[in-house]
């Protein structure tokens, strides 16, 4: 084995944190964790995965679900695609492949949602295949190592990172290599301020050396997020709420939400809400009671910036047919909906809100 990877095999025996996804070579678990820690930082992820792990402890579990439960467990860790795709994969899996796991990276690929690296992570942590694992701490590490100065947002300086990995995996042991730089990544070489005193690549580290290490790696800037204003009248008839299921291909799909008004430009009090409602027959002729106003709330998403508001009312009689359904306090827990609303309301609660509390 070449000495660097050697050095970085060795420290990370020594330095590994105890994951309870590098205690297995089952393929469910470490594709359950992988797709968790997608965006997703590893504290926030543990509890989901033990969530997900207890709950469906096979994958004919997760595939026999009903994915409003999937949803509901996701719930709080966004980009909710991956939660359907876990479902969907799951299916697919127990229905067309007789429950056996993909064993190969190109199988692997062939899976809804399973993407270049996630395909690579299980080949390499589950069946030990000589394959490069390139995450976000990869990148850093390898770019620093190199001082590769290009943008890491062009997919042409990926294939350059990922070639390095490739002709640096030490044969037989590239499992443990590429969990090994991972963790280097997420614990020493830190975006900022990386620890390179305690680093074992420090010898072989270019940007150490030059004293270069912020300069890597170059991220052009994003796009701006697209900003939009969503007006929702959280509609309340004998202790039930109305909630329909967002369906369309935009954010949120497969959640509940209360009725919704978009807007070009911010309300900042009820009334556009309201006055749309009443043209939509969404009030009945009996008229309303206001019970809470929440103003715009800002909730940043990946590529989109969210205005939130939520205007709280009690009717005596429906209007017009609404095409969602109308759930029990008791089931508002268990709705699977975006975590912006249990935001909301929590914060809302208060001793003359005793349903608030409940959600
Ligand atoms: Fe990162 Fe510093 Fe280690 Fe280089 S020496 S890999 S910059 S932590």
């Amino acid at each position: 084995m070449a000495p660097l990877s050697e050095s970085l095999i060795e420290w990370y025996l020594l330095n590994k944190r105890d994951l309870p996804w590098r205690n297995t070579n089952n393929p469910y678990f470490i594709w359950l964790s992988e797709t968790i820690l997608q965006q997703t930082r590893v504290s926030q992820g543990l509890a989901y995965y033990y969530r997900f792990t207890e709950r469906f402890p096979q994958i004919e579990d997760l595939a026999n679900a009903d994915i409003d439960e999937v949803l509901e467990i996701w719930q709080g860790l966004g980009y909710y695609s991956r939660g359907r795709n876990l479902h969907f994969t799951a299916k697919f899996v127990v229905d067309e492949l007789h429950g056996i796991f993909p064993q190969n990276f190109n199988d692997l690929l062939k899976l809804k949602g399973v993407g270049q690296y996630t395909a690579a992570a299980i080949s390499s942590f589950a069946y030990h295949e000589d394959k490069g694992v390139v995450d976000g701490n990869v990148i850093r590490v390898i770019s620093r190592l190199y001082q590769i100065g290009d943008d890491i947002r062009s997919p042409k300086t990926r294939q350059v990172i990922e070639k390095i990995v490739e002709d640096i995996l030490p044969s037989g042991n590239s499992y443990l290599f590429n969990q090994a730089i991972m963790e280097l990544g997420a614990l020493v070489c830190l975006p900022r301020n990386p620890h390179c005193a305690r680093c074992p690549m420090r010898e072989y580290c270019g940007s150490f050396l030059n004293n270069s290490q912020s300069r890597f790696p170059f991220k052009s800037s994003s796009k701006p997020r697209k900003v939009r204003f969503l007006n929702y009248l959280l509609l309340e008839k004998d202790h039930r709420f109305y909630f329909s299921k967002r369906i369309s291909k935009d954010i949120w799909e497969g959640l509940y939400e209360p009725w919704l008004a978009e807007s070009e430009i911010c309300h900042p009090n009820p009334d556009f809400i309201l006055e749309q409602a009443k043209n939509k027959h969404v009030i009945g002729s009996g008229g309303y009671q206001l019970i809470k106003w929440t103003p715009p709330r800002k909730h940043i998403l990946s590529h989109q910036e969210l205005w939130v508001s939520v205007c709280h009312i009690q009717i005596d009689e429906f209007g017009a047919d609404l095409p969602g359904k109308w759930v029990p306090i008791e089931g508002l827990a268990s709705l699977p909906k975006p975590i912006i609303f249990s935001k909301i309301l929590n914060d809302n609660a208060n001793p003359e809100l005793p349903l608030i509390l409940n959600f």
